[in-house]
């Protein structure tokens, strides 16, 4: 799987230290996710050694994972989305930097489409986690199988 370069940046993160890390088109289009509020985020950790954790569900269609880290000046950070395992950082990435950028400002909240995405995925694990591991398997191997029943790039 692919990695971000780590980069350095001083001071708090700002919409520029994000360019630095994620070319365009890529920039744009996390620029317009986050304007249209597709960023959830399930956990922000900021601690004095380890510096910034961000757990978030970013929906594009599907929902997808992105965890990022900033310590001591540097970025790090993953996407569940396949244009990130064959390209590196996404628009995904970049539209969670920039909501944690507005976050911070108290400018950021997730839309109701966003919300929803969230809400139905956590319904499909309820739903799946109270099946057997037989019925899982027929499922998966079954007649018909859709990919939306067993859930999204998580
Ligand atoms: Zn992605």
């Amino acid at each position: 799987m692919a990695k971000i370069d780590l980069i350095q940046v001083k001071g708090n993160i700002q919409y520029d230290d994000i360019k630095k890390m994620i070319v365009d088109p890529y920039y744009s289009r996390g620029k317009t996710y986050c304007k249209d509020g597709l960023v959830f985020f399930v956990t922000i950790s900021r601690d004095v050694s380890l510096g910034i954790g961000i757990k978030a569900k970013v929906f594009g269609g599907r929902l997808y994972k992105v965890e990022l880290s900033y310590n001591k000046g540097f970025f790090g950070g993953t996407c569940s989305c396949p244009a990130f395992s064959d390209f590196g950082p996404c628009k995904h990435l970049a539209g969670t930097w920039f909501a944690y950028v507005d976050y911070s400002n108290n400018l950021y909240s997730s839309s109701e489409e966003c919300l929803d995405a969230v809400e139905r995925y956590k319904k499909r694990i309820s739903r799946l986690s109270r099946k057997s591991k037989a019925e899982l398997i027929e499922m998966l191997s079954g007649k018909g199988f859709d990919e939306d029943d067993i859930g999204e790039y998580e």
